[in-house]
């Protein structure tokens, strides 16, 4: 546990007596530990409930045969695969241990004790802590209906703003913003600033008007943009993600990257799975099932729910939300309490399989049953 009474805390870098550590969903076999229990479920970390692909899957075979050589540093085969599918060079694509990873480097990049970041109240946990980890400062901009307020965050950017991070869609609300808007935001704001659009969920967004922003790179050449291998492609445990830049964004990066940040085996599921439509088009339909069983339901009981684009949704239970989220423990059920995301009643759920938004579903509406 954090705690301010540590006197090691007086050595550390300057952002870290203040800094929140990220509190990731239970894992599972935990809960099972905990409370002598089986056959739970866990909808707390937006993974993808069908697990990776047949063709990730017999990559990671065909990868053992040389997990006593190190990776390839420099990740050509992935990047060049990247590069195709995106049709940027593959020196714009910088490879992360998960996109979280490449975050980090952007702030161990890009900012500094003396600098700024500019992100949204209910956005992403990663942003905070990256600015804070390298004694940056953070400029968090309201909200507006749970999404970002681009005006709101403008205003907040100044000459000492480095970098502007962006969720699109945002986790934890589902919120999404449009081409026009963002374009119009990314083209007002100074080139002194690198602009991150973290495309996460990228793959499940079905909207014409939710934008490709990789293809803005030649228009804005401080625009970063992140996408995962955690997500739609189900490599969460593997961690692999990564950007999209201008070759002299990635180069910097590189600088401060590990050598070998991203393991051999990540590399040959991830080169194998961007070419997986099927597996794709399979978990996209999942998600679009499960989503109107959860919607469906939430309207029924009349629970209050932010609309969302994303493998993932939050919900109002209009009372203190950890106590909710303990009763659904004792089930089995693992989701996530959005108490540090400054939204105390709300729960964030991932999508599951059908049977799983299902039995999460009839025991959220026992707990609700229950007194506030
Ligand atoms: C899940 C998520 C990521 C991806 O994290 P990885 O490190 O790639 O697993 C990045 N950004 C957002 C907003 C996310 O929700």
């Amino acid at each position: 546990m954090p705690t301010r009474d540590n006197p090691f805390l007086d050595l550390t870098a300057p952002g870290l007596p203040g800094l929140n550590p990220y509190v990731p969903g239970k894992p599972i076999s935990e809960l099972e530990r905990e409370l002598g229990i089986r056959d739970s479920i866990k909808l707390a970390s937006n993974e993808n409930p069908l697990g990776p692909g047949p063709k990730a899957r017999a990559a990671v075979a065909t990868a053992i045969a040389n997990l006593s050589r190190y990776p390839d540093g420099g990740g050509f085969e992935l990047r060049r695969a990247l590069a195709a599918r995106h049709g940027v060079d593959s020196a714009a694509i910088t490879l992360g241990n998960g996109s979280s990873d490449v975050l980090d480097l952007v702030a161990r990049a890009f900012l500094a004790p003396g600098s700024e970041s500019v992100f949204s109240q209910h956005s992403f946990a990663v942003y905070p802590i990256a600015t804070q980890a390298v004694g940056a400062q953070a400029r968090v901009a309201k909200a507006k209906n749970y999404g970002h307020d681009l005006d709101a965050m403008a205003s907040l950017v100044s000459n000492r703003t480095r970098v502007v991070w962006i969720a699109n869609p945002n986790n934890p609300t589902g919120t999404w913003l449009e081409k026009t808007e963002l374009y119009r935001f990314l083209a007002k704001l100074p080139t002194s600033c690198i602009i991150v659009i973290d495309e996460a969920y990228h793959e499940y967004v079905a909207d014409p008007d939710y934008p490709d922003t990789s293809k803005w790179l030649s228009d804005f050449h401080n625009l970063i943009v992140t996408r995962t291998f955690s997500k739609v492609h189900g490599l969460a445990g593997l961690r692999i993600g990564y950007s999209m830049s201008d070759p002299r964004i990635a180069e910097i990066i590189n600088r401060v990257r590990q050598p070998f940040n991203v393991n051999s085996v990540a590399q040959c599921a991830a080169a194998a799975t961007i070419s997986d439509k099927e597996h794709i088009k399979k978990s996209r339909e999942i998600n679009r099932i499960g989503m109107e069983i959860l919607t469906e339901a939430f309207y029924r009981m009349g629970v209050e729910f932010i609309p969302s684009v994303g493998n993932f949704i939050t919900i109002n239970v209009a009372r203190p939300a950890n106590s909710v989220y303990e009763t659904l423990l004792n089930q089995g059920i693992i989701v996530r309490p959005m108490g540090g995301y400054q939204l105390p009643t709300y729960l964030r759920v991932s999508i599951g399989l059908e049977a799983d938004c299902l039995r999460f579903v009839d025991n959220l509406k026992a707990a609700l049953l229950q007194k506030k």
